[in-house]
């Protein structure tokens, strides 16, 4: 199982994220990028910065 926290890479946002493999988790904070952050759309922009720190347990 994959897991991410936004927090990790966005100090004081508390969004965690869960999924079966990293695309999992890169759908879903695509998605998180453009809503919570203001990112450009598609929101792709972030997954640099989201993959080094999906964790697995
Ligand atoms: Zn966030």
């Amino acid at each position: 199982m994959k897991t991410f926290h936004c927090g990790d890479i966005i100090p004081g946002c508390a969004a965690s994220f869960t999924a079966a493999d990293d695309d999992g988790i890169l759908v879903q904070t695509r998605r998180h990028a453009v809503e919570a952050h203001g990112a450009a759309e598609p929101g792709s922009g972030s997954d640099v910065l989201v993959l080094p720190e999906i964790r697995t347990r």
